[in-house]
């Protein structure tokens, strides 16, 4: 279902937008806190430069936003209307949602703004695997 070419396919596992050949991240796991900002400079397949401009990655803030609702709504609905929780347990069920889960949300909305601006290349990804080959 999540092939490479489909922009969900770069956004859900990190991978680089134009290739979509290999992660981002200097370290996979969003829960390394102390690495969660560290990314690759380019990338080493098709030799996209990630952060197009200087402090490109601040937009991601705006995307974090939508996603962080995304997130509180889905707290919302199962906790209120699916378990059925009282108000106070289903406040305190989102607020827990959005602190545990923040780690993700920050990659997400960064993978999600940079898709906004690099789309997938085929010809990029062909290249790596031939070049792959060569080596
Ligand atoms: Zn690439």
């Amino acid at each position: 279902m999540l092939k490479k070419g489909n922009k969900l396919y770069s956004i859900l596992t990190g991978t680089c937008p134009k290739c979509h050949s290999e992660s981002m991240y200097k370290v996979k796991n969003p829960y390394a806190l102390g690495s969660i900002f560290k990314m690759q400079e380019r990338c080493s397949h098709c030799g996209t430069r990630y952060k197009i401009e200087p402090s490109f990655f601040y937009g991601a803030m705006y995307v974090s936003y939508a996603v962080g609702i995304a997130f509180a709504v889905a707290a919302f609905v199962i906790s209120y209307l699916i378990i059925g929780a009282g108000l106070l347990n289903t406040f305190i069920a989102i607020v827990g949602t959005l602190v545990v889960f923040l780690p993700v949300i920050i990659r997400l909305s960064r993978n999600i703004w940079i898709n906004f601006f690099i789309h997938y290349d085929p010809a990029a990804d062909a290249g790596s695997r031939k070049l792959d080959s060569a080596i």
